[in-house]
């Protein structure tokens, strides 16, 4: 249990309220947020009293992570970070840049308990949900290491976004807020293996989220036999969650295709896809785009990747069904142990 106060996670208005009750003036509020935001210690927040920063560092959660070790490829400048937090537990965050501007993929767990069968994040289970300020503090803690602005999210790294989903909510609203990191919504994506009540409820908030689903198979026998999730929420479900998702919120949905030689990565897997994603999105006017990638293999699953060729010849065939498909650029192929990976290999050390 922590006993401290996590100021990181509070909104300005409930600083407002805590400042308050420790009978200090609203406009901490605004100063201490703002301090948050870029990544500064209580002790340096210069101008709060020194007795109102000496109270601050004992009562307050420091959930700001520190870099643990960090890849930087040689290829694109992709950088790995593996992220330590408060308690000594491990995340990964992923900084890509791109010529649109920087990109963090972040965590949203301390492991994951969905366990999808090709992951290398689920193998240990969930240990934890990251705290808001955790969320959070990926972006600030990269912004301060790397010098640069991030301008984009996505929540595609350790966990299940939707299996975290109060403090997913609140992490959003921390990010887009004026004062703060004020990154707007546009620009951020949230991915998941399909909680079906997460998407609905998400639906109901009114954040223009690109959302961005795993699907990895086109018929219920094939993903539930790599993706448990499918045996709670059948592909039917899923996709006419989807469709009520686009028409709250009017944004495009993204589908993630890992391709799995021998498993998915078939002719007559395409076919059964481009089928049906057309059955389910024709005539809603939700625009939707399938994103393509080889598995990154991790030895613990022993699935293995098919031919460059074969994923070319996947999209092609999906094209015919008037599916707009792309294969995803590998950022960071060298220091790109799939996700998951760098945390576990931390953890045998
Ligand atoms: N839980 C969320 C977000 C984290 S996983 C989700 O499932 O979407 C991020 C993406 O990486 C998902 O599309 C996931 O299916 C994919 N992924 C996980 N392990 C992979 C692997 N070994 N190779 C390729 N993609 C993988």
């Amino acid at each position: 249990m922590i006993d401290k106060i996590d100021i990181a996670s509070m909104t300005k208005a409930e600083l407002c309220d805590y400042f308050k009750s420790i009978g200090e003036p609203k406009f901490r509020a605004e100063q201490v947020f703002s301090w948050i935001s870029r990544g500064t210690p209580v002790s340096e927040m210069t101008n709060l009293s020194k007795a109102l920063r000496e109270k601050l560092e004992k009562c307050a959660l420091n959930t700001l992570p520190t870099v643990e070790e960090k890849l930087v490829s040689k290829l694109d400048g992709t950088v790995k970070y593996l992220f330590k937090l408060y308690d000594g537990a491990c995340i990964e965050s992923v900084l890509m840049r791109y010529n649109h501007g920087n990109t963090l993929c972040i965590s949203s767990q301390v492991g994951c308990r969905m366990g999808c069968k090709f992951c290398a994040s689920t193998i240990g289970g969930k240990v934890r949900d990251l705290l808001p300020s955790e969320l959070l503090g990926q972006i600030i803690a990269a912004e301060k290491d790397s010098g640069e602005r991030i301008s984009n999210i996505v929540m595609m790294g350790i966990g299940e976004p939707l299996d975290n989903y109060d403090n997913v909510i609140k992490f959003l609203k921390l990010v887009n807020a004026e004062g703060g990191l004020n990154i707007g919504y546009r620009h951020i994506s949230l991915s998941t293996c399909g909680v079906v009540s997460g998407i609905l409820k998400l639906a109901e908030e009114d954040f223009p989220l690109t959302l961005s689903i795993s699907l990895h198979a086109a018929n219920d026998e094939k993903r539930s036999e790599i993706m448990p999730v499918n045996n709670k929420w059948k592909i039917a479900e899923l996709l006419s969650a989807c469709v009520s998702y686009y028409k709250r919120s009017g944004r495009r949905i993204s589908f993630e295709y890992t391709l799995i030689a021998g498993k998915n990565d078939g002719i007559s897997d395409a076919d059964e896809l481009g089928a049906l994603l057309k059955k389910a999105f024709f005539g809603t006017g939700a625009p939707i785009h399938v994103n393509l990638i080889r598995v990154n293999e991790v030895k613990e699953t022993g699935f293995k990747k098919g031919s460059e060729e074969s994923v070319k010849i996947f999209a092609d065939r999906l094209s015919k069904y008037g599916i707009v498909a792309t294969v995803r650029r590998r950022l960071g192929a060298d220091v790109n142990a799939a996700c998951g990976q760098l945390r576990r290999s931390n953890m045998a050390k």
